[in-house]
């Protein structure tokens, strides 16, 4: 499926010289592995976890405040 870099002709993928006008053909790239989309170094389903567990930790702090005996 490789197009030739020099003439543009289609090749097979198992051609490895350009059968019209013979300029070696790049090698078929290996599919680059997709990274998971990152923050700051952490995967962001970490910051959404630790923003999720920020609001919880607020939501039950307000919640004890407004049931702790004055
Ligand atoms: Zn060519």
């Amino acid at each position: 499926m490789a197009d030739c870099p020099n003439c543009g002709t289609w090749n097979p993928d198992d051609k490895r010289v350009c059968w019209r006008c013979q300029t070696p053909l790049p090698k078929p790239q290996p599919e680059k592995r997709r990274n998971p989309a990152m923050l700051w170094g952490l995967p962001l389903w970490t910051w959404v976890i630790l923003v999720l567990m920020t609001i919880i930790f607020f939501v039950t702090q307000c919640g004890l405040l407004q049931t702790m005996p004055r």
